[in-house]
């Protein structure tokens, strides 16, 4: 049995409404500011983002340097404010988790837990949130009971018992997702409040099927052939184990989060990748933004200029132009 990425790969066909001109990975400053240049030069354009609290910009609670919005506002609010100008130019926003990619095929595919896009272009904006596996058992259970993926993985555990570990929109939206096939899904939270959006906290907290653990870390996944539980230790409390056959980890770290790429392009040492400047990766078409390029100065303002630059290139690569064009009207 495998739980890992192979269910999300499977369905490689795309219908043909999932034919875009652009997909866009990534709805943080970055990839939205691309989103409102290339549906505004008529590109279709479609923003797959997998949750905003799981973004950099999407978890500040307040913000007063960006130009142009005094605030202080929420990081979370100013990324609203600017998918709803992306939208109102034409673009598509959906909530999904890239799990793969096909960067060698014509179009280029996109492949998400609810299905596969495909694109002349690809802009990746996944910021840097992304941690290594880290909590013990998480790397050995991968695949056997661990995910990162509860739209690709969550059918298999239908009637069983599992954990949920995260404090973010898109652990939420797993948990909720979770709770159509679990019998009964444990939601760890190593702080003691949900940061997410108020209806996601409204809807977990009134699931009948949802137990959520406040102050709780996850200490250990265990299991033999296949994941059998979690141990989780709340403050100050006594280390407990958790009789669970699935745990999907939505921890955050400080990692570019490249996962999905599946090695098909290099990157550093520290997982950066490298683009030239139009923004371009090694793969023609294939473009990278924001905090993704380890960018020594990582602020809203500086993702959101990367991702200008990438819609024009964008433009210029799917016209087939020798040179840039700005439409400034
Ligand atoms: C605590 C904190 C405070 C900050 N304060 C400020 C500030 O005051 N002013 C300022 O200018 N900057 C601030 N920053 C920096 C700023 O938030 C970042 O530089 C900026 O958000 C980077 O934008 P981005 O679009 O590259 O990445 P992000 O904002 O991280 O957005 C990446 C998006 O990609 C999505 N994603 C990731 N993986 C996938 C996947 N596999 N499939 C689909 N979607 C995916 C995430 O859901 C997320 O929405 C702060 C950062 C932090 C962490």
């Amino acid at each position: 049995m495998d739980l890992g990425l192979d269910l999300g790969l499977s369905n490689l066909g795309a219908a043909a409404d999932n034919a875009y001109d652009v997909v866009i990975i990534g709805g943080g400053p970055a990839g939205t500011s691309t989103a409102i240049y290339t549906a505004r030069a008529d590109l279709r354009t479609l923003v797959i983002d997998k949750g905003l609290t799981a973004g950099a910009l999407g978890i500040t609670t307040k913000i007063s340097n960006y130009p142009g919005v005094p605030g202080p506002i929420s990081g979370a609010e100013l990324v609203e404010i600017m998918r709803q100008q992306a939208e109102s130019f034409g673009a598509t926003f959906i909530t999904d988790k890239v799990v793969g990619l096909d960067l060698s095929s014509d179009p280029k595919m996109v492949m998400a837990g609810t299905g596969t896009f495909t694109a002349k272009a690809v802009v990746l904006a996944t910021g840097s949130m992304g941690r290594t596996s880290s909590v013990k058992g998480e790397e050995e259970f991968l695949g056997r009971g661990v995910s990162y993926c509860a739209t690709c993985d969550g059918a298999f555990f239908r009637d069983q018992d599992v954990a949920v570990i995260g404090n973010n929109d898109e652990a939420l939206e797993e948990a909720l997702f979770l709770t159509k096939f679990a019998a009964k899904v444990y939601l760890i939270v190593p702080t003691p409040e949900l940061k997410a959006r108020e209806f996601l906290v409204h809807e977990i907290t009134e699931s009948a099927k949802v137990e959520v653990m406040l102050g709780t870390r996850l200490k250990e996944v265990i299991g033999e052939t296949l994941v059998t539980g979690v141990r989780v230790q709340p403050r100050g409390g006594a280390e407990q184990v958790l009789p669970v056959s699935g745990a999907f980890v939505y921890l955050q770290g400080g990692k570019p989060i490249t996962d999905y790429l599946m090695e098909q392009l290099p990157t550093s040492v520290e997982g950066c990748l490298a683009v030239d400047a139009e923004m371009q990766t090694a793969v023609p078409g294939v473009f990278a933004i924001g905090d993704l390029l380890c960018t020594h100065i990582k602020q809203a303002v500086i993702a959101a200029a990367d991702g200008v630059i990438a819609a024009v290139a964008v433009d210029k690569y799917i016209h087939g132009r020798k040179k840039l064009q700005i439409d400034w009207n």
